[in-house]
């Protein structure tokens, strides 16, 4: 078999991607590819044309565009082989890349693999909305890149659709561009962001419609009308574009094309503590792991993992069984939902989601014994940390409970 190319290669030029890569060449790392598909480094904060970016890592607020760009000139600095323009289309079993560019399909491979390809927001079908197919239905990163790099409003009056911290982001997008959105519109029965985010609609002057549904969308060319039922009414809402926000899903295709284990309840990849993935060759950082965290969280992910990689080199991929994390309804996810006894530490905290608003108490419970318990109140798309204690790597079973209140 012919020599890796690479010591690391790390798959996605976001704030994960990027971390990771600057962790690893910190820890003296010397061969570390970095590919990209874009143009530029920077992923998903590329898009955004507004800020808050890189407090924590940075020590300074950036505009999303000015941190990808702080991003591009650290890979430099840190003398990383970047790749842009690269798209990896497979992922081989021993860590043999396949990648298409501008010239062709290339092979690079590698001693370890980490994936950092973030998520990405449900289009239209998947949201399964029912009318007419005009222009102007969009998700909010298409908007975002309309404006960041085309200087296109596409709508002047939109209705938002979504209620998390992302479409509270996008009343501000078109706020700031000349747009002004008729209503924001939520399926669950309550706003999905954390105060004050929440309270945006209400601040600027913008009707909030928890519990609704979508059920027509009308238009010949582009959209003229939303049709929504709301608490026993059907209400006509006219408009000229439907902005789709957040419900993310990983960016998994790659792994889900290679037959990796998946995480059933966030969609990306099966990982342990150290980002691992069901192969021993690959791991897994940032968006990917679950939709979604800021680009703080994001980058400071990606460090984590890049270290544990970078220790890991040191010795044989390790093959220990690992033991799958359990969760009761209405846990929606647990990242990391593999644990390994010999594996070296990268997610401290295991990140749990409830699929509802739920209160109650949560206990992780070792071979049937509770070893931590925390009582409270959660909401949906929000996330409830507790710590991985070291008791978890020699259990045989882990499962996360919850006893709800009645
Ligand atoms: C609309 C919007 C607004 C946001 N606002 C904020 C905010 O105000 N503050 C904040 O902190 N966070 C914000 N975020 C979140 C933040 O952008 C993300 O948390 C962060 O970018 C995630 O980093 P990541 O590296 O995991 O993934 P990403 O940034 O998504 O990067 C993934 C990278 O992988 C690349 N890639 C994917 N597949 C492949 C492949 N097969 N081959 C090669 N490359 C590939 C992609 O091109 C991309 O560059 C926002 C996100 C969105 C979408």
């Amino acid at each position: 078999m012919s020599q890796p190319t690479a010591d690391v290669i790390v798959v996605g030029g976001g704030p994960a991607g990027v971390a990771a890569a600057l962790a690893l060449r910190k820890q003296g790392v010397e061969r570390i590819v970095l590919v990209e598909r874009e143009g530029h480094l920077g992923g998903a904060t590329r898009h955004c044309s507004h800020s808050p970016f890189g407090m924590r890592e940075f020590g300074r607020v950036y505009f999303g565009a000015a941190y990808g760009r702080r991003l591009e000139r650290e890979a430099e600095r840190a003398g990383i082989d970047v790749r842009l323009g690269h798209s990896v289309t497979n992922l081989g079993e021993t860590g043999r890349l396949e990648i298409a560019n501008g010239r062709g399909v290339e092979e690079i491979s590698g001693h370890r693999v980490i994936l950092g390809t973030g998520a990405r927001e449900a289009p239209r079908s998947a949201r399964m909305l029912p009318g007419d197919r005009p222009i102007g239905v969009l998700t909010t990163g298409t908007l975002q890149s309309y404006m960041a790099f085309q200087g296109l409003m596409p709508f002047r009056r939109p209705v938002i659709v979504g209620s998390e911290l992302v479409s509270q982001s996008a009343i501000l997008s078109c706020l700031t561009h000349g747009a002004t959105p008729v209503a924001m519109v939520e399926p669950s029965p309550h706003a999905l962001a954390r105060a004050p985010f929440r309270w945006l609609p209400r601040v600027t002057g913008i009707p909030f419609y928890p519990g609704a549904q979508i059920l027509d969308i009308r238009g010949r060319d582009r959209v003229e009308n939303v049709r929504i039922s709301w608490q026993g009414e059907q209400l006509d809402l006219a408009c000229d574009g439907v902005l789709l926000t957040g419900q993310f899903t990983p960016e998994a295709s790659l792994v889900r094309n290679s037959q990796f284990a998946l995480n059933t309840g966030s969609g990306g990849p099966a990982v342990d503590q150290s980002g691992r993935c069901e192969n021993p060759i690959y791991f897994a950082a940032g968006n990917l792991l679950r939709p979604i965290e800021t680009g703080g969280w994001a980058f400071r992910e990606g460090r984590a993992i890049g270290l544990a990689v970078a220790g890991d080199l040191e010795r044989e991929p390790c093959e220990t069984r690992a033991v799958e994390v359990r969760h009761d309804d209405p846990i929606k996810l647990v990242v990391p939902n593999l644990i390994r006894r010999d594996a070296v530490t990268g997610l401290e905290s295991f990140q749990l989601r409830f699929a509802r608003r739920s209160t109650g108490t949560l206990t992780l419970l070792l071979d049937g014994e509770p070893v931590f318990r925390k009582r409270g109140s959660w909401h949906p798309e929000r996330r409830v940390l507790t710590p991985v204690p070291r008791a978890a790597f020699e259990a045989r079973d882990i499962r996360f409970s919850f006893d709800e209140d009645k």
